[in-house]
């Protein structure tokens, strides 16, 4: 709703519709329902701000085992691509106790694992350094990697995730967080996008072919076991065959431990949709199917390296599939089913990996 075409749309196609409310106005919602309630009229409450943190509201919350926590809102990267810079406003971090005892809270509750969300978390803090934007001191929190460390000594809390980071902001201290902080699984989602540095160019990604393998290198080297996942999106306007071969060349030569790959599609307000040279939607699915043929080869090669191994697992519940096994994840977030008694949800146990399937592994105790 924050985008004006959308707004347009629904106002002309649902005229149903009582109350339009943007990202930033979210938190008003009880307010504007009652309003409309109150006066029978329509409501419009959108406003075009930087962005707000707002703390206290409610949070729903599916699982009683693993959270995700907001620790940041807003981006300012403006990859050409994306339209959350212009909804979501600028980047603005919240305050480290509000964060810290959200966690606490949850490790009280029984919570086992924490997903600290953002556009760019591992730019936590920085633009309030740069811009001089005073923020609470908290336990000596003053970065990403203060906040990790901090975070990994909350008892309670067996595995801490984060969710996305940006490869230009991944700092050597980030690094030594991740390596020697015990709950911090060993997975990293580092998003690509695009292997070809001109491509990267135009999607304003900031960094290069060259820069993206040589920061996974060193982090392959500083944190023992890593594994990684990544976003990669297929047909940016312009590239080209030769283009996207590189991305394959960077798919084959880091081995992804998972890959969420999308086919370009153009979002109105983005530069990327102003771009002349768009890809036709045919060749975009030859290039999404070559990707996905080489990331499903990879993916079948690292599967069968788990088994035979013992793998520490957070058991989540009953398989959707079949409520005779259990379900969890490993450190490196595949997911493992096995048979076991059902006071095991909510635990960590150690199981064998005894069959891989693709999405899964088969897992006994
Ligand atoms: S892709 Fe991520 S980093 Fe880039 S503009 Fe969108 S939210 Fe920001």
């Amino acid at each position: 709703m924050q985008e004006k075409h959308i707004t347009d749309k629904i106002k002309s196609s649902y005229p149903f519709v009582d109350i339009v409310f943007g990202t930033h106005t979210l938190h008003k919602f009880p307010e504007d329902l009652y309003k409309a309630l109150e006066t029978k009229k329509k409501l419009e409450d959108i406003i075009d701000i930087d962005g707000e943190i707002y703390e206290g509201l409610p949070i729903k919350r599916d699982s009683k085992i693993k959270a995700s926590v907001t620790i940041m809102n807003g981006c300012n990267n403006f990859c050409s691509y994306c339209i959350v810079p212009y909804v979501r406003g600028r980047e603005r971090s919240r305050q480290p106790k509000n964060i810290i005892c959200e966690i606490e809270d949850l490790a009280k509750n029984g919570y086992k694992e924490i997903t600290l969300l953002g556009q760019n978390v591992n730019s936590y803090l920085k633009v309030e350094k740069e811009k001089n934007i005073p923020f609470e001191q908290y336990r000596g929190i003053n970065s990403f990697a203060t906040l990790l460390k901090e975070i990994n000594k909350i008892d309670g809390i067996e595995r801490i995730r984060f969710i996305s980071p940006h490869p230009k902001d991944f700092t050597d201290d980030v690094i030594e967080a991740i390596a020697s902080s015990n709950k911090v699984c060993k997975l990293v989602h580092l998003p690509l996008q695009a292997g070809n540095t001109r491509v990267l160019k135009d999607m304003n990604r900031k960094y290069t072919k060259e820069q993206y393998l040589s920061l996974v290198e060193k982090m392959k080297n500083k944190i023992p076991n890593l594994t990684l996942s990544t976003d990669i999106i297929v047909g940016f306007p312009g590239e080209t065959d030769e283009e996207f071969e590189d991305t394959l060349d960077v798919v084959k030569k880091v081995k992804f431990e998972q890959v969420y790959m999308f086919i370009y599609s153009r979002r109105v307000g983005t530069p990327g949709d102003k771009m002349k040279n768009q890809i036709p939607e045919e060749e975009k699915h030859k290039r999404f199917d070559k990707l996905k043929e080489l990331v499903e080869n990879q993916m079948e090669e690292s599967n069968k390296k788990y088994i035979g191994t013992m793998q520490k697992v957070l058991v989540e519940g009953e398989s959707k599939n079949n409520k005779d096994v259990l379900t969890g994840r490993t450190d490196s977030n595949k997911v493992v089913v096995f048979e076991g008694d059902k006071s095991l949800i909510g635990k960590m146990v150690e199981l064998k990996i005894i069959s891989e399937h693709m999405w899964y592994l088969r897992g006994e105790i």
